[in-house]
C-alpha cells in the first residue's frame, strides 16, 4: 500500500480540533497530524468542505435483523422477541449474507469504521453463517468483530426462546473454538477479531456463561452478552436465580476489562460504580431503547464514574436504521431530556462515545483516535450541505443535526465512500436482494 493524505475544513482528532487540517496514512495506518501545507503522498482525498473525525464505532449490533425490520412496531422487547423468534429460525447463509451486506453498507454510509456484530442464532443445520458475516466485510471493507453468540436455554427448560432456535451447549462451545481458531486476529491494525457472547439471562444457562468466559479468556478474545436491558428481565433474573442481572453477572465472571455489554440500562447507582471499577464496557443504543421502551441507561452516571461508555444501532429490527451519527444525537437528546438538563451529555463527549468510547468497548487501543500509530479509519461528514452550511459550531452542528451520510469514509486508508457513494459494493443491488430476502422470510 502506499500513502493517502486527507485534507478536511476541519480536522477533530477526538481531542483537538484543526482548522484546514490533514491527516496523512501510510500501509493503513496514521503517520501524521497536521495544518498548512499538506505533505505529497500518492493518493490526496480533498474534503475541504467536511469535518473529519475518527471513524464512528458501532458497539452492538446482530445484522441478519435488516432483513427483519418493521415487525411488531410497538411490542416490548419479550412480545417483539417472540414474534421474531419464528422467523429467525428461517435464515440460513444466503438470508445473512443479504442482510449483512446491507447492514455493513448503511453503516459505512453514516461514518462507521469498526462494528461488531451479535450473532446468536444458529439454526440447526444452516451451515455457513458465521462465514457469510466474515465474507460480507471483507468484500465491503469494514473493521469487524463478529461474535460467536448462542442461545441455549429454550423454553422447555424456562427460557424465553423456542426449543426450535436453541443449540446444544457443547456444539457452541466447539463451534466457537473453531471460528477463534480460523477466524480472529489479533494484531495491531486487525481486520477481523472473534468475540464470544451468548446472548442474554433469558436465553442461555449459567454454565453455558461460565464456559464461554473460560473459553474466551483461554484464547485472549473478548466477552460480550446483553445486561439489564428490560424490568421484564430484572423480574425474570430475581425470579429464576434470585439476583439483579447485573449481580448475576458479578457470579458468574462476566466482569472485567475484557467484557462489555449491550444496554445496561437497569443498574442501581451501587452498580454503575461497580462497573465502572472493574473497567467493563456498555454498548449504549439510545434508538433501539426509545423504540422497545425499554428505559434509558444511566450515561452522565457512567461517563462521570470512568465507564467505558460506547455506542450502537443495535439490530435493525428494533432500529430500522444503521446510522451511528444518529445515535450520537439520540445519546446528546435521551441524556438530557432524562435529567432535564443540556448539561447532562455535551456534542464532544457524544461523538468521543461514538468513536473512542466504542474502541475501548471493543478493546482497540489502535482505533478510535486521529493519531500517529492508529489505524487510518476517518469519518468525514459534509458541512456546507443545506442542512449544515453556515453553523457556527460544526461538531454541536453535527450532532444536533446527524448527517443522512457520510461524504468520505476511509478504513486502513482505504476509500470506501466518495462523494457520498459506497465504492466497495453497488448499494442499488443490495437493496434490492434484501428486498427479496425480507419477503422471502416474511412468507
Ligand atoms: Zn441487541
Amino acid at each position: 500500500m502506499s500513502a493517502v493524505v486527507l485534507k478536511a475544513g476541519l480536522v477533530w482528532t477526538g481531542e483537538r480540533e484543526i482548522a484546514g487540517g490533514w491527516v496523512l496514512a501510510r500501509d493503513g495506518f496514521i503517520e501524521q497530524v497536521g495544518d498548512g501545507p499538506a505533505p505529497k503522498a500518492d493518493e490526496v482525498v480533498e474534503a475541504g468542505n467536511c469535518v473529519a473525525m475518527p471513524g464512528l464505532v458501532n458497539a452492538h449490533d446482530h445484522m441478519y435483523q435488516w432483513a427483519t425490520r418493521g415487525y411488531v412496531a410497538d411490542g416490548t422487547l419479550f412480545e417483539w422477541l417472540r414474534a421474531l423468534y419464528p422467523v429467525w429460525a428461517k435464515i440460513d447463509a444466503a438470508s445473512v449474507r443479504a442482510a449483512a451486506r446491507a447492514a455493513m453498507a448503511r453503516l459505512l454510509l453514516s461514518g462507521c469504521t469498526l462494528s461488531a456484530d451479535h450473532h446468536y442464532v444458529f439454526p440447526h443445520g444452516r451451515e455457513g453463517i458465521f462465514e457469510a458475516l466474515v465474507d460480507a466485510a471483507r468484500e465491503l471493507g469494514l473493521r469487524f468483530h463478529p461474535t460467536r453468540g448462542s442461545m441455549s436455554l429454550g423454553e422447555s427448560k424456562g427460557g424465553l426462546p423456542p426449543d426450535s432456535v436453541v443449540e446444544d451447549e457443547d456444539a457452541i462451545l466447539a463451534d466457537t473454538e473453531e471460528k477463534i481458531r480460523r477466524f480472529h486476529d489479533p494484531s495491531r491494525g486487525s481486520m477481523c477479531r472473534v468475540v464470544v457472547a451468548p446472548c442474554s439471562p433469558f436465553s442461555v444457562t449459567p454454565q453455558l456463561m461460565r464456559d464461554s468466559a473460560a473459553l474466551a479468556r483461554k484464547h485472549g478474545v473478548r466477552l460480550h452478552t446483553h445486561v439489564a436491558e428490560t424490568l421484564d428481565e430484572e423480574t425474570f433474573c430475581r425470579e429464576k436465580f434470585g439476583k439483579r442481572p447485573y449481580e448475576l453477572m458479578e457470579e458468574l465472571g462476566w466482569t472485567g476489562e475484557d467484557v462489555w455489554y449491550a444496554h445496561a440500562i437497569h443498574l442501581s447507582d451501587a452498580e454503575v460504580d461497580r462497573l465502572a471499577e472493574v473497567n467493563t464496557g456498555v454498548a449504549h443504543c439510545p434508538s433501539s431503547n426509545m423504540r422497545l421502551g425499554a428505559g434509558i441507561c444511566k450515561v452522565r452516571e457512567l461517563v462521570r464514574a470512568g465507564a467505558r461508555v460506547g455506542l450502537g444501532v443495535d439490530g435493525a429490527a428494533s432500529n430500522e436504521d444503521a446510522n451511528l451519527a444518529m445515535e450520537a444525537h439520540q445519546a446528546l437528546l435521551l441524556a438530557r431530556a432524562r435529567d432535564s438538563s443540556p448539561q447532562a451529555l455535551d456534542a464532544r463527549t457524544a461523538w468521543r462515545l461514538a468513536t473512542r468510547g466504542g474502541a475501548e468497548c471493543l478493546g482497540r487501543d489502535d482505533c478510535g483516535v486521529l493519531e500517529p500509530g492508529r489505524c487510518a479509519d476517518i469519518a468525514c461528514f459534509r458541512i456546507d450541505d443545506l442542512a449544515h452550511a453556515g453553523i457556527a459550531d460544526p461538531l454541536a452542528g453535527l450532532a444536533l443535526a446527524p448527517p443522512a451520510r457520510a461524504e468520505v469514509v476511509m478504513v486502513h486508508g482505504r476509500v470506501v465512500v466518495s462523494g457520498g457513494t459506497l465504492r466497495t459494493a453497488d448499494e442499488v443491488e443490495i437493496a434490492r436482494e434484501i428486498a427479496a430476502t425480507s419477503a422471502r422470510l416474511a412468507g
